[in-house]
């Protein structure tokens, strides 16, 4: 893929293939707890406050960033997913870092 073929996507800048990754990033609603062994449920992305398009992903209120998105909080610790020490993945073998 040409990374120059950007389309712009809700203000944003974005690969072509982006709306359908953030998509794809509906379909998971829930992150793996490698320390309970269980599941839990994402945090969808607020909007309040903050802006209301997600400024990395372009996710909207209500829906749940791309997978790996700065933006993303960690529904164990409320911290930023990325940066947080938390033992979660997306699912087996995709780590949130
Ligand atoms: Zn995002
Ligand atoms: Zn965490």
């Amino acid at each position: 893929m040409n990374q120059n073929d950007l389309v712009q996507f809700r203000g944003l800048m974005v690969a072509p293939d982006h709306p359908a990754r953030l998509r794809a990033a509906q379909l998971i609603p829930y992150l793996i707890d490698l320390e309970e062994n269980n599941r839990i449920d994402r945090l969808a992305h607020l909007g309040i406050p903050g802006p209301l398009v997600c400024p990395e992903c372009g996710a909207i209120p209500g829906q749940y960033h791309l997978l790996g998105c700065s933006h993303e909080i960690c529904p164990k610790c409320r911290e930023k997913l990325k940066e947080c020490g938390c033992l979660v993945l997306y699912k087996h073998g995709e780590p949130t870092l």
